[in-house]
């Protein structure tokens, strides 16, 4: 959307040009009302004031950064928060809430924030818990009756009360039990794979043409979603990484050429390594997936390595689970191997780093004596609960999740480290690492 276009325009007309412009979601736009007063303008705990409430002329607007001197264009989203109308009478409101793929902390919160939210803000009465993933939408395990009372201490638990699964997407049946069930709002949490499954489920719903709200909150840890400035849980996995860290750091300082080896989450991106690496100062060298990394040779790993520990005694690696896919040697049947969801198998390369770092001291450095200690915080960090950041954060998103529907785009859009931003160039002056790229 261009903002020029839509200032001075009620939602309604914007709906009725947008389904003009959308052939194949005009059945869906059509269907909507937008004359509900929101409830929040006669609550006693809102102000009925204007500037409360998000107009449609409220924007934001991509890049927020930009070069003057060469002609640019705008993305425009609509910015979250609160409507004065809504499109759904509270009291015929039935929820879903959903939550799929990994575990990351402050799922607890999300859920917890949207019950409590719907209940207290809209007055809605029908809030359902579906169990175990999208599967639970369609398997024999009823949805549980959530409300504030139920809830009201999950933010302080990690995991997920409603469980979650990977795998069980099967969209006829999943839309068929939407349908059946009556749900007219359903807020899936999830990651990619979630994300995709649920535009498939939105298409469905339109191809139905059907009333119903779906929206979708990106649950990464690893922060690899685009438009959003962080993913929740990111605070938190950096928290406890650098606990890690610090491990790691005392194992290696306390040995002989001790080496700690970190492996962080980060399967396509390197955010938590990147993040951790430079808050905690205690590391040597930092390799994420967008940096290709080597081990042999001039400006390899082994050679910087080798220097490290000349000057230190000691050196601590972070590697992010997506880094150097590409140099573990894989069988025919790594190369086939697909998880439940689709997605290629990805194969520990903290356990075969290690293996490698031993191999190499062993082969350059016969009879002297090294160490290498390896810490995975995988689940120890995923399980956990958000921090005071987090649970905020988690709380604004589902405040946000609930006024308004976020936009399938996300789905594809993905937020890699730059490598030639600052962030980067911190790394590497903070650590003094080789750039791998360059020198090879
Ligand atoms: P994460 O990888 O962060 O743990 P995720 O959402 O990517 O989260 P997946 O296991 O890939 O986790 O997917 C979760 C759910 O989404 C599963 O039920 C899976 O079947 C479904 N799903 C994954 N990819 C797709 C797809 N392309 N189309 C439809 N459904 C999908
Ligand atoms: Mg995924």
């Amino acid at each position: 959307y261009f903002p020029e276009e839509e200032t001075n325009q009620t939602t309604q007309t914007m709906q009725q040009s947008n389904a003009e412009k959308l052939p194949h979601l005009s059945g869906y736009l059509n269907n909507l009302q937008t004359h509900i007063i929101n409830p929040l303008q006669t609550s006693e705990f809102y102000h009925p004031n204007k500037d409360f409430y998000i107009s449609a002329s409220d924007v934001i607007l991509t890049p927020s950064t930009f070069d003057l001197s060469s002609p640019i264009s705008f993305l425009a989203y609509h910015r979250a928060g609160p409507r004065m109308h809504i499109c759904f009478e509270p009291s015929r409101v039935r929820a879903a809430i959903v939550t799929c793929g990994g575990l990351c902390p402050g799922l607890n919160t999300v859920i917890r924030e949207l019950v409590v939210g719907l209940w207290n803000m809209y007055g809605v009465r029908n809030i359902l818990g579906v169990k175990s993933g999208y599967r639970g939408f369609y398997s024999s395990e009823e949805p549980v009756h959530l409300d504030p009372k139920m809830v009201h201490n999950w933010h302080k638990r990690g995991g997920t009360a409603l469980e979650t699964s990977r795998g069980g997407f099967d969209l006829h049946k999943i839309v068929d039990a939407i349908q059946h069930r009556g749900f007219n709002q359903v807020y899936i949490i999830g990651g990619d794979g979630t994300m995709r499954g649920a535009v498939k489920i939105f298409d469905e719903i339109t191809r139905r043409n059907l009333n119903i709200g779906i929206t979708v909150l990106p649950k990464t840890v690893d922060n690899d979603v685009g438009i959003i400035d962080r993913s929740f849980g990111f605070q938190t996995a950096v928290e406890m990484a650098q606990q890690a860290i610090s491990a790691a750091h005392v194992e290696a300082e306390s040995a002989v050429n001790g080496i700690g080896l970190v492996k962080l989450m980060g399967r396509s991106t390197g955010h938590i390594a990147l993040f951790s690496t430079l808050s905690s100062r205690d590391v040597d060298c930092c390799l994420i997936p967008e940096n290709e990394f080597y081990l042999e040779g001039k400006g390899g790993l082994f050679e910087f390595l080798d220097n490290r520990l000349k000057e230190n005694s000691h050196a601590v690696l972070v590697v992010a689970e997506g880094a150097g896919q590409a140099l573990i040697p894989r069988t025919e049947a790594e190369k086939e191997e697909k998880d439940e969801s689709g997605n290629p198998v990805f194969l520990d390369v903290g356990v075969w780093l290690k293996s490698e770092l031993k191999k190499w001291w062993d082969r350059d450095h016969p009879g002297e004596l090294s160490t290498v200690k390896y810490i995975d915080p995988t689940y120890m960090i995923r399980a956990v609960t958000a921090n005071a950041t987090d649970n905020l954060y988690c709380t604004l998103l589902a405040n946000a999740a609930i006024h308004g529907v976020m936009a399938d785009v996300v789905a594809k859009a993905k937020n890699e480290v730059d490598t030639k931003d600052h962030k980067w160039a911190w790394v590497r002056s903070v650590t003094n690492q080789p750039d791998f790229a360059r020198i090879q």
